[in-house]
């Protein structure tokens, strides 16, 4: 792992890093979307990512597990580094079982839910770990259970995700992504396509995600929870970090202008 410089009787006590993401690059055509974009979480991380539409957050979290190939930057993850490679000017990953292998260490939720509309709740949840981990059906059933319990949904586990309100949804597909014993979970804005008496269910389980240590990236304009929950905050702009740092200071004194004006325009 490249952290810098060499280890120290200090790095000992340190958390290890879980996510580790050096001079990122995404064009879209003509567009440069992310321009060098860099970011550590240590395990335990909860980093809020902050700024406006546009600015390159989904772009940054779907190159974490190559939904977009970045055109150069490194990603290690759970101290693995994904190897890139340039053909006929494209950049691919350099081996796919690599990216298979890290996904399952990433559990990613989305704005949109992205439940299988034809399996129940208890299926959804039982994928992943039984026919991509290929862990045993009983075991699965019974963790996937406990899950469901500690999102708050158990009693709709025989249940097709059309029959779920929103929050239910999205607290169904938080399970999911948990059953797979992710190293890493991402958020994408998830709590923004939900009516509002529908978000503080889901963000209350994402803060007791937080309390038990998980590390978490968190795309989110739900600034209550960047300010209590997150251990950073990161501002993008541009497809640029404009400013990162503890919530209490980011929060308090903001540095850069447009920070200051994307706060004033949100409070
Ligand atoms: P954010 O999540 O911050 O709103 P995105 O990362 O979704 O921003 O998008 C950043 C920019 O990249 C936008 O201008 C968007 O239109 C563009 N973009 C995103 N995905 C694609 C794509 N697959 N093809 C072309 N342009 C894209
Ligand atoms: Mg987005």
């Amino acid at each position: 792992m490249s952290d810098g410089g060499t280890a120290t009787a200090n790095d000992k006590i340190k958390p290890n890093i879980a996510v580790f993401v050096k001079n990122l690059r995404k064009c879209f055509g003509p567009l440069e979307v992310l321009k060098g974009v860099s970011l550590k979480a240590h395990e335990g991380d909860v980093i809020s990512i902050l700024g406006s539409s546009g600015s390159g957050k989904s772009t940054m979290l779907r190159c974490l597990n190559m939904l977009e190939v970045p055109d150069s930057g490194e990603i290690t993850i759970a101290g693995e580094t994904f190897g890139l490679k340039k053909r006929q000017q494209r950049t691919e990953p350099a081996d796919r079982r690599q990216v298979d292998r890290l996904r399952q260490h990433i559990g990613m939720v989305f704005q949109s839910f992205n439940l299988w509309s034809h399996l129940t709740i208890l299926e959804n949840v039982i994928e992943a770990p039984v026919h991509v981990q290929k862990r045993n059906r009983a075991e699965c059933i019974a963790e996937a259970e406990a899950l469901l319990e500690k999102v708050g949904i158990a009693d709709k586990r025989h249940f097709y995700p059309a029959h779920l309100s929103g929050g239910q949804q999205q607290r169904a597909a938080i399970a999911r992504a948990l059953a797979q014993r992710p190293k890493v979970m991402l958020f994408d804005e998830p709590t923004s396509a939900l009516d509002p008496e529908l978000v503080g269910e889901v963000l209350k389980v994402m803060r007791s995600l937080a309390e038990e240590g998980r590390t978490m990236l968190v795309v989110t304009h739900e600034m209550a929870f960047a300010r209590d929950v997150s251990s950073k905050v990161m501002f993008l702009h541009n497809g640029l970090v404009e400013e990162e740092g503890r919530p209490e200071d980011m929060f308090r004194q903001p540095n850069s202008a447009r920070f200051k004006q994307f706060l004033s325009n949100v409070k």
